[in-house]
């Protein structure tokens, strides 16, 4: 659950940080305090956070999900990337981690952004679906409990419009997915999911080595 760039000499990562990151200071405290935090290691990397808000600006997105919301950083930088009308639909289970999210979003001033559901992911999606939201979201991020991956995958699918993106996160699993001698049940359910989508003829795929290994779906029309 790399939060930097796997695999990435450490100076080069650096240089990339260097010449590329514009971060705004609201996230850099965020990311700083969540530093201290025991579960800091499912911060997400900045240069991924980066990437999310250009395809957010890129895609012109304005009615969004955030699929495991922590600390908030990734509903905080999509909320950032989104126009004024703009919406995240922000799932956690947490009250604890998202109290810390709450605060943060407050100071940001994206509080009128960001729904919040305290609840199983998967419920929240299924209310979505069934309060006929389908087809509606531009762009969806997947970082949430591993074990119901397919499951968020799946539905998010329904939600998002043709031509919408679902993004994926920890799909390289800190390399363990590469490794034939690793055979944990999480990793083969990881292994399982990668390899569903390389075959799921209801997008277009890509897999982007940043962080812990994004995965980029795109539904087809
Ligand atoms: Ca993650």
């Amino acid at each position: 659950m790399a939060n930097q760039t796997l695999g990435l000499k450490q100076h080069i990562y650096n240089y990339l940080l260097s010449v590329s990151l514009h971060e705004p200071e609201i996230l850099t405290q965020l990311r700083q305090q969540t530093a201290q935090h025991s579960q800091a290691r499912m911060q997400i990397a900045p240069e991924q956070g980066q990437f999310m808000a250009l395809l957010v600006q890129l895609m012109r997105a304005k009615k969004t999900l955030d699929i495991g919301v922590f600390t908030g950083y990734s509903a905080l930088v999509i909320a950032l990337a989104l126009p004024q009308e703009g919406k995240v639909v922000a799932c956690d289970v947490s009250e604890e981690y998202t109290a810390i999210a709450r605060d943060w979003w407050q100071k940001a001033g994206v509080t009128d952004k960001i729904d919040l559901h305290i609840a199983p992911a998967l419920e929240t999606l299924d209310q979505l679906l069934a309060a006929g939201d389908a087809g509606t979201f531009d762009f969806a991020f997947i970082d949430a409990d591993k074990r119901n991956y397919d499951g968020y995958y799946e539905r998010s699918l329904q939600l998002v419009r043709p031509g919408g993106l679902i993004v994926i996160d920890n799909v390289l699993w800190s390399g363990r997915v590469a490794d034939s001698q690793v055979q944990d049940n999480r990793t083969n359910r990881m292994r399982a999911f990668n390899q569903k989508l390389h075959q799921d003829l209801r997008i277009t795929l890509s897999l982007l080595p940043i962080a812990d290994g994004l995965m980029l779906a795109l539904k087809h029309p």
